[in-house]
């Protein structure tokens, strides 16, 4: 993120894009884009980039990007899909540029890998049935019975990498679908199963580790609004359960849509959004609000520990995506009291900014509003906390979003963990968030402190005061024991989380020991 000028704001962009001002230069037309066009709109004053096969003239954008003109510049007149799908791909571009819209790229004739390994398939076949066929009634039947079998997998042998291969199946009672995916993960679990259900499209994927595979259909028929998704967590067998509304008998479990029976790489998928139901707003402190959404009914989500969702609002016509950090709706006391975990609610904790785009929408939102959510992501992984046992958790502001669940996890379920240390940095005494909770919380379990540092204390503060700092981590992360395994999480500000990163380095805290919460 770079300062920008005054007047550069996404609020600015937006009124920029709705004026009627021509942002591309053609008056309205769109035009095919050859490569070697494209290549000439590679200066600031001219500037044309390719995003998925659509091309946009970014060159009035240049002062409006949160990244900075350089950053724009290191896809300019070339296709940037892989430049931003690192750096952004959750960034709601085709609606934030839909304006700089200059065309698509001209089509370059490529070999259709699918037909191609159709055929291979096939003349294999046909080479084995050649084979065998004496043993068989006829060559063509022979061929169709296998082919049937391996289209109703859902084509397996495209669904293998590294290893591990998906495939599904369905069957029919009078009144149910059960559609049954195989992945053969032995650890598989509810968080990996992200299902919904909404009219008559049914989306089903799985995430196994850096890949994701997906059942996407138009089901022939309508369904009752609350389906069920059992998992066999030691074999990896994942079951969606639908309740047939009409108690007829499927032909077909529904047309395909463009993704369906696909495992890709998961930052190759695109995210997916469901409209969730504002259910309730309760202050947290003079800033900062929990909002509780309700998932819809036909929806199985559960966000992992440490992983943000993306919420997408229209903001003055343009879709607008930032992203937050799932919680609970409050520190568990007592482990019995997990009753929040029902699965069709997601809270979030979210600091309301003065001049904020996107927190001022939100918290114009009115009870019973609906907000898109999309699907999880990030790259924390729980077996991090598995193996510790001190967890240090580094947290500024609403950077203490992730540390929630984190904390509850580690508490609950980690017992090889001696100490969860938190060491949580604000600006004031209000502005710290759940405070009485965390005491409380450290007052119930001994392995549990939590220090809080004020950069700005009134003089009756008698904690502790400063930044972040060499000195101040040195005296409050420490091993207990010199070969102690430790788990330091951090999370904030960028800058605070980045230059935390390096005093913990400068104290010999490796990479393995360290987590920064980065998006
Ligand atoms: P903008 O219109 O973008 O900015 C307006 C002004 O608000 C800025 O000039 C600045 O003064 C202030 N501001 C905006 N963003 C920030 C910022 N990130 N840090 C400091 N000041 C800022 N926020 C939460 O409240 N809860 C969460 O759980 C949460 N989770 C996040 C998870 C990830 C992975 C990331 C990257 C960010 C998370 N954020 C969270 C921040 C959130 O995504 C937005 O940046 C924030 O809500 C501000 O959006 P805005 O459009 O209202 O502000
Ligand atoms: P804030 O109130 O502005 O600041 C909280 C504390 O951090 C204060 O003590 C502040 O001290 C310190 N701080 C702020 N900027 C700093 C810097 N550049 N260097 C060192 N210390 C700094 O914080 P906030 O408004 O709640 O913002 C929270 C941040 O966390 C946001 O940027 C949000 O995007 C991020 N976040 C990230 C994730 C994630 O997963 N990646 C999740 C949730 C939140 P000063 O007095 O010096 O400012």
């Amino acid at each position: 993120q770079v300062p920008l000028k005054p007047g550069r704001s996404l609020m600015d962009w937006i009124r920029l894009t709705k004026s009627g001002k021509d942002l591309t230069g053609l008056k309205g037309r769109l035009i095919e884009v050859t490569e070697d066009e494209l290549a000439k709109h590679n200066k600031k004053e001219d500037c044309w980039i390719c995003i998925r096969g659509f091309v946009y003239n970014v060159t009035p954008y240049m002062e409006y990007h949160p990244g900075g003109e350089d950053e724009l510049m290191k896809a300019a007149g070339t296709d940037g899909t892989d430049l931003f799908d690192q750096v952004h791909r959750w960034v709601n571009y085709e609606s934030m540029l839909k304006g700089c819209l200059v065309g698509r790229m001209a089509f370059k004739p490529i070999a259709a890998p699918k037909v191609q390994f159709l055929l291979f398939t096939f003349s294999l076949l046909s080479s084995v049935v050649g084979l065998l066929y004496p043993f068989c009634c006829s060559k063509t039947s022979f061929i169709l019975i296998v082919f049937s079998k391996l289209l109703a997998l859902g084509l397996p042998l495209e669904n293998r990498v590294n290893n591990v291969f998906v495939c599904y199946d369905w069957f029919q009672t009078d009144g149910l679908i059960t559609i049954v995916i195989y992945t053969k993960q032995k650890d598989m679990n509810a968080e990996l199963v992200i299902a919904d259900c909404q009219d008559k499209r049914l989306r089903g994927e799985i995430i196994l580790d850096d890949h994701s595979y997906l059942l996407e259909v138009d089901l022939e028929h309508a369904v009752q609004e609350d389906f069920a998704v059992n998992i066999a967590e030691k074999v990896g067998k994942v079951e969606i359960i639908l309740k047939k509304r009409d108690n007829i008998h499927w032909k077909v479990l529904g047309q395909p849509l463009e993704s369906h029976n696909t495992f890709i790489r998961r930052v190759d998928r695109g995210l997916f959004y469901r409209k969730c139901k504002l259910v309730s707003k309760a202050e947290v402190t003079h800033d900062t609000k929990l909002f509780c959404l309700m998932l819809p009914k036909n929806t199985h989500l559960q966000v992992p520990i440490g992983q943000h969702v993306y919420l997408k609002q229209v903001i003055a016509g343009t879709e607008v995506v930032k992203p937050y950090t799932p919680l609970l709706p409050f520190l568990p006391l007592d482990f019995k009291e997990l009753s929040c975990h029902d699965g069709a609610h997601i809270y979030l904790m979210i600091k309301i900014y003065s001049c904020g785009l996107f927190t001022q929408a939100l918290d114009h939102l009115q009870i019973g509003d609906y907000i898109s959510v999309s699907n999880p992501e990030g790259n924390f992984k729980k077996s991090q906390v598995q193996t510790s046992e001190e967890l240090f958790l580094l947290a500024a502001g609403t950077g203490f979003t992730p540390m929630v669940k984190l904390l509850n996890f580690a508490l609950t379920e980690v017992s090889c963990l001696r100490t969860v240390k938190l060491i949580f940095f604000n600006k004031k005494e209000d502005d710290v968030l759940w405070r009485n909770q965390l005491e409380q919380l450290a007052l119930k379990d001994e392995r549990f402190e939590v220090q809080f540092v004020l950069s700005e204390p009134t003089k009756n503060w008698v904690g502790k005061q400063g930044k972040i700092s060499l000195s101040l981590l040195s005296e409050c992360v420490k091993r207990s024991r010199k070969d102690s395994k430790v788990l330091i999480c951090i999370c904030g500000p960028t800058p605070f989380t980045e230059q935390g990163v390096e005093y913990l380095k400068d104290l010999g805290y490796s990479q393995e020991e360290m987590h920064a919460f980065i998006a």
